[in-house]
């Protein structure tokens, strides 16, 4: 019996001091008795979470595209162009150049499997690095030296999609 009431002693001696506490708190906000009634229907999550969840997507999409001017120059398998590495038939990442492969020399900051759109050149994937490919500066790979020269140096927006 005894230990019985201590328990229940203790239960409404907390119970007290929380409600107590609760209202004390509550007091200099809002009116203490309809306010848990409220409480409950003031917080409709579905409202409350969708708007923010479209303002994520708004934030999270911008700097995962971005458009910049860059420097693209051209480059072919030649050894005008590659130099020692000409001839080897693949890409700085272990890709097989085959006839008509479009992709990208980019600077290190910019992983392998990148894509990017070059207008005038398209959507590509970078594959390949390049000793002078460094900041803002993309060479586009073309089947031959003549292409290459025809592309020439072109500053352009790109789009690098991250
Ligand atoms: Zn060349």
């Amino acid at each position: 019996m005894r230990t019985v009431n201590k328990l229940l002693t203790a239960g409404i001696v907390l119970g007290l001091g929380f409600g107590t506490g609760l209202r004390a708190n509550r007091r200099p906000q809002e009116p203490p008795n309809p306010e848990p009634v409220q409480t409950p229907e003031r917080k409709p999550d579905p409202s409350r979470s969708v708007q923010p969840a479209v303002e994520d997507r708004a934030i999270t999409h911008a700097p995962t595209e971005s458009r910049e001017t860059w420097n693209v120059s051209a480059y072919c398998p030649c050894v005008i162009c590659c130099e020692k590495w000409s001839g080897d038939g693949q890409t700085a990442n272990g890709h097989r150049i085959k006839p008509g492969d479009r992709f990208i020399a980019a600077p290190k900051g910019i992983p392998f499997g990148t894509w990017i759109t070059v207008p005038g050149y398209g959507r590509a994937q970078v594959l390949d690095r390049g000793g002078a490919i460094k900041n803002k500066r993309l060479d586009l790979y073309f089947d031959t030296h003549k292409a290459a020269l025809q592309w020439g140096r072109q500053h352009l927006n790109i789009k690098i999609e991250r």
